[in-house]
């Protein structure tokens, strides 16, 4: 069953049509609670907030899966434009970005034009760039991509995924670059990726901890709390920087364990998406805990005051709908 749930969340997040909807709906379904709003100046008061307690930000002008020139290239323009309000700003934050919001469906060369430059920017600024890692059909292109600009620029890495066979080879070769670990949130074959939660987790653990004893700098990027217990004291035991690491979570997640782990001394950075394309990105994050349908539950139901809204016959009746054309997009495999 939940398998299932994960599997039809993780279709609706690449269905294009629901994506392309989704920009013209304003936020729906409880997706507040994990996009830090749509403009720069939404996201801007909440990197302002964060900064105060001490957390840093990676921020993602949402977007993905462009297939049209023209949306690339205003999708690099609104990048430039969040370098230059972190710059004017002086915020704590970088920012990270997903190679096919810049073109790679497109063509290779005017994705690695678009990148760079975002990073003739970054670079004039002194800010660093984060290269998201997509699903495994982007991945040998994102690190072909990344070390093309390392000819050029410093300031840039990327992610591994820890759910990967090869991801501890890859790191062997990515030693000197700054990485983000994270377990992986696509659906891979056991062609490539390990299926199950404990494999993942070890794997985790291993080159979570092999990169802790190396030099270049990492973000541990997990909301798992055994994860960020047992690294804990391995950094104690082994008496490693607090200057080497960071430890990084998603916008609304476990916000309390955030401030936490910051108020205890190690550097935080938050993960803030905004943006009016939240879709995919807010049902990959149901996909991973659909515990959290219980947010769309309550986003259709109930009002900011947590009553019953007035009409829950008409909205529910909506409601319904809208999940059985879901469901029925699935089911014709949409
Ligand atoms: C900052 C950041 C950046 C990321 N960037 C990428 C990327 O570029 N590419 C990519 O493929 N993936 C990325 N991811 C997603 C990542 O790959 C995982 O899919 C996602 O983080 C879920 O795995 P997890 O390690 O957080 O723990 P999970 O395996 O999801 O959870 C482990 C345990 O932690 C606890 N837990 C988790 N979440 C919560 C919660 N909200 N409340 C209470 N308990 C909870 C539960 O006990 C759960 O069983 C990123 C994740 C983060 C945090």
């Amino acid at each position: 069953m939940t398998n299932l749930t994960k599997d039809f969340f993780y279709s609706l997040s690449q269905n294009k049509l629901l994506n392309e909807s989704a920009k013209k709906w304003g936020f729906k379904f409880g997706a507040d609670k994990f996009v830090a709003g749509t403009d720069l100046n939404s996201v801007t008061r909440t990197i302002k907030k964060l900064n105060r307690y001490g957390i840093s930000g990676t921020v993602d002008n949402l977007g993905e899966f462009v297939s049209d020139r023209e949306e690339a290239m205003r999708t690099t323009n609104n990048i430039i434009r969040l370098l230059n309000r972190i710059n004017e700003e002086n915020l704590d934050c970088h920012v990270s970005v997903k190679l096919t919001q810049l073109g790679l469906d497109i063509d290779e060369q005017f994705c690695i034009d678009n990148m760079r430059k975002i990073m003739e920017a970054a670079s004039k600024f002194g800010i660093f760039v984060n290269i998201d890692m997509e699903d495994y059909s982007r991945y040998e292109q994102t690190l072909r991509i990344l070390q093309t600009l390392r000819e050029e620029f410093e300031n840039v890495g990327t992610v591994m995924q820890a759910y990967l066979y090869r991801a501890e080879e890859d790191l062997e070769q990515l030693k000197d670059v700054r990485i983000r670990l994270v377990k992986g949130a696509y659906k891979e074959s056991e062609a490539v990726a390990y299926q199950s939660k404990a494999e993942i987790d070890r794997n985790y653990l291993k080159l979570a901890k092999k990169r802790l004893l190396g030099d270049a700098f990492t973000s541990i990027a997990t909301h798992d709390h055994n994860i960020i217990n047992e690294l804990k004291a391995f950094i104690k035991e082994n008496n490693i920087s607090h200057d080497k690491f960071e430890f990084q979570m998603l916008y609304g997640f476990r916000t309390e364990l955030q401030y936490n782990l910051a108020a205890e001394g190690y550097r935080f950075c938050t993960y803030i998406p905004f943006g009016t394309d939240w879709f995919g990105y807010y049902m990959r994050r149901l996909a991973e805990r659909p515990q959290n349908i219980n947010l769309i539950v309550k986003d259709v139901f109930y009002d900011s005051n947590n009553k019953l809204k007035k009409k829950p016959l008409v909205i529910a009746a909506g409601a319904a709908t809208f999940l059985c054309l879901l469901r029925k997009r699935k089911n014709s495999g949409k």
